[in-house]
């Protein structure tokens, strides 16, 4: 188990509860129904789900990360001209979201989770980003969050992956499908199948287009 911070320990202050960060920093989402807007993003440290074309390899191992108080994130948090914060990693579920997001909740901004659902859902979210990996498999306490599902097509069999999931979330929740950066051969795959399926919609990850994070 990566996550340093048993899920259900008792919580007796909020605010002196940690989390390893990679980085936070204010940008604009590239991705999914909110691309082009502003927004703070907090990277979390760990992942276990493990993709082989990952492009956030450094994040797997909570290690070489420091621990940052809620009451540390909250502060900054505060001086940033944004209405959105997402909470992202890799994995985010890998740690009890509750804490931060009940005093995140308290500055009156709206959260966002970016998740692959791979372990049991934590945390108080306005919007959950549900982005399944079939390298480990999405936790099912997951999929009555989903806000929208984001699916990475890498190969063609990703779209049978895609279905699947697909049947699992609730009816309204918007459904993207997104080619793998390094894989640009998916890209005419997703449009010709979005033509013949109407109900996905295409998510490009317009912040590399741009060279920005
Ligand atoms: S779930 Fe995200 S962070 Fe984890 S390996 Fe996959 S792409 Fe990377």
């Amino acid at each position: 188990m990566i996550n340093i911070i048993e899920k259900n320990a008792p919580i007796k202050d909020n605010l002196s509860y940690q989390y390893p960060i990679v980085e936070t920093f204010h940008s604009v989402q590239g991705e999914g129904f909110y691309a082009g807007v502003n927004a703070y993003f907090i990277r979390l440290a760990g992942c276990d789900v493990f993709c082989p074309w990952c492009d956030q390899k450094e994040t797997w191992s909570t290690k070489k990360y420091p621990l940052h108080s809620v009451e540390k994130i909250v502060n900054q948090i505060k001086q940033i001209n944004t209405n959105i914060i997402i909470i992202t990693g890799g994995e985010p579920l890998l740690h009890d979201l509750k804490p931060l997001t009940l005093e995140l909740k308290k500055t009156g901004k709206n959260i966002h989770l970016e998740t692959s659902g791979a372990h049991p859902f934590s945390g108080i979210f306005d919007w959950v980003t549900f982005s399944p990996k079939p390298y480990k498999k999405p936790h099912e306490s997951i999929y009555n969050h989903a806000s929208e599902l984001k699916v990475v097509i890498s190969q063609e069999k990703d779209f049978i992956w895609a279905l699947s999931e697909a049947k699992k979330v609730p009816s309204h929740t918007i459904k993207y499908l997104q080619p793998e950066w390094n894989s640009p051969d998916t890209q005419d795959l997703i449009f010709n199948y979005i033509k013949e399926n109407p109900q996905w919609r295409l998510s490009l990850q317009t912040h590399k287009y741009l060279g920005v994070r």
